[in-house]
C-alpha cells in the first residue's frame, strides 16, 4: 500500500458489522472468566487487555497505524512526546550509563537527558549535527547504550545525517533512536537510512489540529539484541518481574523493545496515551499526506519570501538552496521538510516586538505543527530571561522569529507576514 492509503486506513481492517471508525474503548479494565485466563496475561504468556494503564485496544489501533507508516514490527502510544523519548531511551539504560546526542535537539529533550536523566545517573555526551566521523567516534564510551538525533531539529531546523549517525552506532554496537516528530513519516522514514527506533511528538503534524497531547515509539525490529546481549541486559536476561522472562528471546527482534517498553516502563510509569486522544490522532493521521504537503507548500514559499527581504538578516529553512541543510533535505527529504520556517529580523528585540504584536493572521503561541499558523519570538517570551548577549551566545539572537505554517492560502499568510514588516520601521542599510 502507498503512504497516502495506510495514513486513511492503516492500522484498522473493521469486519462484517463493525464500526467503520476506530472505536473508542472507554474502559479502564477488562472482564475475564477464569482467573488462570486473567494470570496467562500477566506472565505475558497470552496477548490481550487487563487494564489500560498497560495496553487498550484503541491506541493499539492508532500505534499499529503508526507502525505501517515508519515501516516498523511494532509500536506503542505515550501520553506525550516527552514520555516517548523518557522512555525509547530509559528502556536502554540504567544507572552508570551513557547516551551520544545530537545538541541540537528539542530543549525539552535537551532538558531531560541533560538534567533529570542525568539525576538518574545516566550521562550524556552532545555532539554537533555537522561532526565528524572521528568526533563522533570520540564521543562513544564502553558504558554507551545508544544515539539520540531529530531528523530535523525543533526548532533549530538543521537535518541530522541519519546514515552518517546510524553507520557510528552500529560500529559501536548500540542503535539509532531517531525522533521523526518533525519530518513525519510523509516525508522521511528513518529507518530506510539505518534508524533503529523513532519517536514521535503526535502532539505536532500527526495530530496536526491543536488538540490532543500523545507520543509514539516504533521499533524496526533490526537492532540483534541477543548480539549484544552484554550491553543490553534489560533485553537479553530474565526480567525477575515477570517471572524470569528474557525479552530478546521470547520476543525476537521484532518484538523486544515495545514489549519490555509496554510491561516494565508502561506498569511502572503509567503515560498512556487516553483512547479518547488516541481517537483524536487517528483523525489527524488520515489526513496527514494531504496536510504535510501544503505545510511544505507555505513553509516553502515563507521562507522564499522572507529571504528576499529587505528587513530580514537571515532564514533558516532547508528548502532554500543556500541553507546549510539542503544538500542533506535532497537526500533525506526529497519530497519537503515541514512547515516551520525561523529567521531574524534586522532591527532585533525591537523589531521583533513589533512585528509579533502587528500580526493579524498568525498567532502568537507556544506550539507548532498545527493547521493554524503560529509564531514564537524566543527573546520576548520564552527566553525573556535573558539579555541580548546571551541569547545571542544560545543561537537564539533578540530578532529570532520562528513561524509555523498551517494550512491557510499561501498568499494570505505571505501578505500578513508583509504587512507586519512594513510595521517594523527602522533604516535598512
Ligand atoms: C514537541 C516536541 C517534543 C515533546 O513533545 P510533547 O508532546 O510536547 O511532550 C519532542 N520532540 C520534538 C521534536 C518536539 O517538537
Amino acid at each position: 500500500m502507498h503512504l497516502s492509503t495506510t495514513c486513511v486506513q492503516g492500522g484498522y481492517t473493521p469486519g462484517n458489522g463493525e464500526p467503520r471508525q476506530i472505536p473508542i474503548i472507554q474502559s479502564t479494565t477488562f472482564k475475564y472468566e477464569t482467573s488462570e485466563d486473567m494470570g496467562k496475561l500477566f506472565d505475558l504468556e497470552a496477548e490481550g487487555y487487563f487494564y489500560s494503564r498497560l495496553q487498550n485496544p484503541t491506541c493499539d489501533l492508532v500505534a499499529a497505524k503508526i507502525c505501517a507508516l515508519e515501516g516498523g514490527t511494532a509500536a506503542m502510544l505515550t501520553s506525550s512526546g516527552q514520555a516517548a523519548n523518557f522512555f525509547a531511551l530509559f528502556n536502554l539504560c540504567s544507572c552508570g550509563d551513557h547516551i551520544v546526542a545530537e545538541s541540537s535537539i528539542y530543549g525539552g529533550t535537551y532538558n531531560l537527558l541533560s538534567v533529570t536523566m542525568k539525576r538518574m545517573g545516566i550521562e550524556v555526551t552532545f555532539v554537533s549535527p555537522d561532526v565528524t566521523d572521528e568526533e563522533l567516534d570520540a564521543a562513544f564510551r564502553p558504558n554507551t547504550k545508544v544515539v539520540f538525533g531529530e531528523t530535523i531539529a525543533n526548532p533549530a531546523l538543521t537535518v541530522l545525517d541519519i546514515e552518517q549517525f546510524a553507520t557510528a552506532a552500529h560500529r559501536h554496537d548500540v542503535p539509532l533512536i531517531v525522533d521523526n516528530t518533525f519530518a513525519t513519516p510523509v516525508n522521511c522514514r528513518p529507518f530506510e537510512f539505518g534508524a533503529d527506533i523513532v519517536t514521535h511528538s503526535t502532539t505536532k503534524y500527526m495530530d496536526g489540529h491543536g488538540a490532543a497531547l500523545g507520543g509514539a515509539i516504533v521499533d524496526s525490529g533490526h537492532f540483534d539484541w541477543m548480539k549484544h546481549a552484554e550491553r543490553f541486559p534489560g533485553l537479553c536476561q530474565p526480567d525477575e518481574s515477570y517471572h524470569g522472562i528474557t525479552y530478546a528471546e521470547r520476543f525476537g527482534n521484532a518484538g523486544a523493545f515495545i514489549t519490555k517498553c509496554t510491561a516494565q516502563l508502561m506498569r511502572d510509569f503509567g503515560s498512556m496515551q487516553s483512547p479518547q486522544h488516541a481517537f483524536y490522532l487517528n483523525l489527524g493521521l488520515e489526513s496527514l499526506h494531504v496536510r504535510m504537503a501544503q505545510h511544505c507548500k507555505n513553509g516553502q514559499a515563507m521562507a522564499e519570501f522572507l529571504a528576499a527581504h529587505p528587513k530580514v538578516a537571515h532564514v533558516s529553512y532547508c528548502g532554500l538552496p543556500d541553507d546549510p541543510y539542503h544538500t542533506r533535505a535532497e537526500k533525506y527529504l526529497p519530497n519537503g521538510s515541514c512547515g516551520v520556517v525561523s529567521f531574524e529580523l534586522k532591527g532585533g528585540r525591537e523589531a521583533a516586538s513589533v512585528f509579533m504584536r502587528s500580526l493579524k493572521l498568525a498567532a502568537i503561541e507556544t506550539h507548532v505543527a498545527d493547521a493554524r499558523t503560529c509564531c514564537l519570538n524566543p527573546a520576548t517570551s520564552t527566553h525573556r530571561q535573558m539579555n541580548d548577549e546571551q541569547l545571542r551566545e544560545a543561537g537564539v539572537p533578540a530578532g529570532l522569529i520562528r513561524i509555523s505554517c498551517g494550512l491557510e492560502d499561501t498568499n494570505d499568510l505571505i501578505n500578513d507576514v508583509a504587512q507586519a514588516l512594513d510595521q517594523v520601521a527602522f533604516e535598512v542599510k
